[in-house]
């Protein structure tokens, strides 16, 4: 039987007087690659942040590999195994791409080898050969697509057992939206990573999960087997354009 990774339960986080979750349960077992679609201000950036413990839980719970979460400190995340790449491609610009690279391993030093580090590195311009190309390059002269390659490049160096994706997608032209789910797929499939990946882009992101829940204002409205929710009516009315 899959282990359970991750499971929220129950979960509420507010700012302030805004509830941006309600009360949210979502489990995802090792391996597996689980969705969560929902439209803008829907609460699926906050989801991850209350992972990594960017925002507090005001109720509810999160277990890791079957420990309550809360005994976890923010600086104990990588260590542990979890990466978050943020919304928004958020690179140093004045850094080259590989010295990004380099500091996405940096949490996570004290359980790689430093050969670990350079292999890994090896795969990600495997994966994406342009940062390989421009491992010089300071990261702000990147194109957009470059720094969300970069980005996922640098949640990826710190051999994640979770990789959390916020809108990988988000602003990228078709092409690149292609090339970045590719990518997704080749990170599961070569190196068994559990990936959390949050999206707009419904019909992709279904089209590459297990399991998928649709998140609107704060609760879990639909979920179930990506494939079901993909030929599912009130799925496709409200997020795959009525296709
Ligand atoms: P988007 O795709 O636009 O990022 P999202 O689904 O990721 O949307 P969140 O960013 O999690 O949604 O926001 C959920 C709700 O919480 C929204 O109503 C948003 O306005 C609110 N919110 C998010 N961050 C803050 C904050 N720092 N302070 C106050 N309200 C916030």
């Amino acid at each position: 039987m899959m282990s359970e990774l991750l499971v929220l339960k129950d979960v509420v986080v507010s700012y302030g007087a805004v509830m941006a979750l309600k009360g949210v349960s979502i489990k995802l077992n090792e391996g597996q690659i689980i969705a969560v679609l929902g439209a803008n201000g829907a609460g699926k950036s906050t989801m991850l942040k209350s992972i990594s413990k960017i925002v507090p839980l005001k109720e509810g719970k999160i277990f890791y590999k079957g420990k309550d979460m809360a005994s976890l400190s923010a600086h104990d995340l990588a260590f542990q195994g979890i990466s978050h790449v943020p919304e928004g491609r958020r690179v140093f610009p004045t850094l080259t791409v590989e010295e990004n690279l380099n500091l996405g391993a940096y949490g996570a030093r004290k359980r790689l080898l430093d050969e670990e580090v350079e292999e890994t590195k090896k795969w990600i311009f495997e994966l994406f050969p342009v940062l390989a190309e421009r491992k010089n390059q300071l990261a702000g002269t990147l194109s957009g697509g470059e720094q969300q390659m970069l980005a996922i490049g640098r949640g990826l160096i710190a051999k994640p057992t979770l990789l959390l994706l916020d809108e990988p997608s988000l602003g990228l032209a078709p092409i690149l939206v292609k090339e970045i789910f590719n990518a997704i797929r080749k990170i599961h499939e070569e190196s068994g990573t559990s990936i959390l990946l949050v999206e707009q882009n419904a019909k992709k992101a279904l089209a590459e999960s297990d399991y998928a829940y649709i998140l609107e204002t704060g609760k879990i409205s639909i979920e179930g087997p990506a494939s079901e929710l993909a030929g599912d009516e009130r799925v496709k009315a409200a997020y795959l354009g009525g296709s």
